[in-house]
């Protein structure tokens, strides 16, 4: 296959670049604990520093799959399905979402939100980085805000990204990994404060699994 034809097949969602898919519980926010079959794409530009899987970064270096085998794979394992990345919104996921839905699933998304959204997605977990903020069509359909913080500012920056979802949308603060020592007495603190606010940790980590 040419180059060519495979930007076009990719821009069609017939493939996608995948990183790695795999069986597991949902380590974080609103569906902590649920069973979920974890899809990551490869590809991301948005470079936050502290970023734990970098090597989703570049979508050249993970193999390109047949976006419906991909869901006919994962539907077998569980119905409950987590798109993830890399950041999962570069590629077009209308064939990989409507072949899952075709297979019974709930999709679940974890994204930067800053590319357009695409795909059939049932539960957007919308995560948004400084270093490239979301498009304003998701802010509205986000069912959780996830943010994860760093430093200090990060909270401030937290707050002003809340303004911008619904009421509705479930509101979590986490620690970025390295820092949870230091970082969790304050987000403590601020949830005290501010009730709205929930805390996500990453259980999978003290779990061990991926
Ligand atoms: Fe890493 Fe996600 Fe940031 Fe991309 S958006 S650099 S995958 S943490």
């Amino acid at each position: 296959m040419t180059k060519e034809e495979q930007d076009i097949l990719m821009k069609e969602g017939k493939m996608l670049p995948v990183m790695e898919h795999f069986y597991t519980i949902q380590g974080e926010g609103f569906h902590t604990g649920k069973a979920a079959y974890f899809i990551r794409l490869g590809g991301c530009d948005v470079g936050c520093h502290w970023c734990d899987v970098k090597e989703s970064w570049d979508p050249n270096l993970h193999p390109l799959m047949n976006a419906v085998e991909i869901a006919e794979t994962a539907a077998k394992y569980c119905k409950t399905i987590v798109l993830t990345g890399g950041e999962p919104l570069m590629w077009n996921l209308d064939i990989l979402t409507k072949k899952l839905k075709e297979l019974g699933c709930t999709i679940h998304i974890e994204t930067s939100g800053a590319y357009p959204m695409s795909g059939i997605l049932d539960w957007i977990t919308l995560s948004p980085k400084k270093t490239g903020l979301p498009k304003e069509e998701i802010y509205q359909k986000a069912h959780e805000l996830k943010m994860i913080i760093f430093n200090n500012n990060d909270l401030k920056f937290a707050e002003a990204q809340a303004e911008k979802v619904t009421d509705n949308c479930l509101l979590y603060l986490q620690s970025e990994w390295s820092k949870r020592n230091e970082i969790y007495p304050k987000i403590t603190d601020f949830i005290m404060e501010n009730p709205r606010w929930r805390s996500s940790v990453q259980t999978h980590k003290y779990l061990n699994i991926p």
